[in-house]
């Protein structure tokens, strides 16, 4: 069976982006792949974390995976820094990937901002350390977000090189043409991208310091309604077919956001609510979100109560995990020469 993997960074509270474009996508998945799904610390320690909020949102994370369906039996479920091979394996990484290619990366340039003198070494290389969690498995798909587009391509790169630096030690280890695979991003479903309530043009976001822009997994019903009913709009009102939201991301992203929720099409949604106003759509959509999400919410506050349930599900997760990585590790050390 084809493997896959994905992470998430505990980096602040999910929202309504990692559930529709990530966390969603990735329990149908289980019944068809190997599925490996990541905490993924050492990501989210590119930018500053309070230790204990890096705890508390690893927990989170992993809840929220169980919740939303994600059975530990059927999926790995650990947190990246359980298994060392990831940082080994994104070292020689670094080694492989070049310093130009690396400065094209946009997220990087978007996260560094002004002051791209003053952010960690590590942020730079981060998608090197990504690229070595999905090789680490030789996975073959991953089910991120449209954002990851950049940094999988960079993936693909990085295997291609080192396939190619290495390709007499690779025969000589014994493995018939590549060493790593080319990994796809995995079509499950649209490539929904949220974006922020409060604009249109900028995608929800973890890290983004929020008021009412962004609608979190764990908000309260009054809390999601309130964030809807204040969301930035036009005056215009919904149109009849989809065509008719081009030009307006605000509209777009609401009615795409409803369209996820519900698993209908966007041109479904406007035929049953095109011509009418935001006055009717929105409680509809508040309604449609907390139906959604706070059973979610629910399960998850359940599940973080309970660390040492937690811990043994991320420790058996971790062993698993390690079981693959540890022989890939192995031809890894023999093929660029390290002795043991
Ligand atoms: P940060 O701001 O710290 O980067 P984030 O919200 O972007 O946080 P990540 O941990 O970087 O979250 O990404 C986790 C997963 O969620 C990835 O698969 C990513 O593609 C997806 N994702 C993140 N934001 C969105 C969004 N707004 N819409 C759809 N998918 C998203
Ligand atoms: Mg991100």
């Amino acid at each position: 069976t084809p493997r896959v993997f994905s992470g998430i960074k505990p980096s602040g509270d999910l929202h309504l982006g990692n559930y529709l474009g990530a966390i969603r996508r990735f329990v149908p998945l289980q019944e068809t792949h190997e599925t490996i799904y990541c905490v993924v610390d050492m990501h989210a320690i590119t930018v500053w974390q309070d230790p204990a909020d890096l705890k508390r949102w690893t927990y989170e994370i992993a809840a929220a995976y169980i919740a939303a369906g994600l059975d530990p039996k059927k999926s790995i479920i650990f947190n990246q820094s359980q298994v060392m091979e990831h940082a080994e394996l994104s070292w020689i990484f670094n080694c492989v990937a070049r310093m130009g290619w690396m400065e094209r990366m946009t997220q990087f340039k978007d996260k560094a901002g002004e002051n791209a003198e003053n952010v960690s070494l590590g942020l730079f290389a981060y998608p090197s350390l990504m690229a070595a969690d999905i090789l680490l498995y030789k996975s073959t798909g991953v089910p991120v977000g449209e954002d990851q587009r950049q940094h999988l391509e960079l993936t693909r790169d990085i295997a291609k090189k080192f396939n190619h630096d290495f390709k007499k030690q690779i025969k000589a280890n014994g493995h018939r043409g590549d060493f790593f695979p080319v990994t796809e991003t995995l079509a499950t479903g649209p490539a929904m991208r949220v974006k922020s309530l409060k604009d249109g043009t900028k995608k929800m976001s973890k890290s983004d310091a929020s008021d009412l822009s962004t609608i979190y997994m764990m908000d309260g019903a009054d809390l999601i309604a309130k964030k809807i009913k204040r969301a930035t709009t036009d005056a215009d009102a919904l149109p009849s077919e989809a065509a008719g939201l081009a030009g307006r991301a605000e509209a777009e992203n609401l009615v795409g956001i409803y369209a996820a929720l519900s698993n209908t099409s966007v041109d479904d949604v406007l035929a049953q609510y095109g011509g009418q106003g935001w006055g009717a759509f929105k409680p509809a959509l508040a309604e449609l979100a907390v139906s959604v999400l706070s059973p979610i919410a629910d399960e998850m506050k359940r599940l973080v109560a309970d660390h040492a349930e937690m811990d043994a599900i991320l420790r058996d997760g971790a062993d698993r995990a390690r079981a693959i990585a540890q022989p890939v590790m192995n031809d890894v050390r023999n093929i660029v020469g390290f002795v043991r």
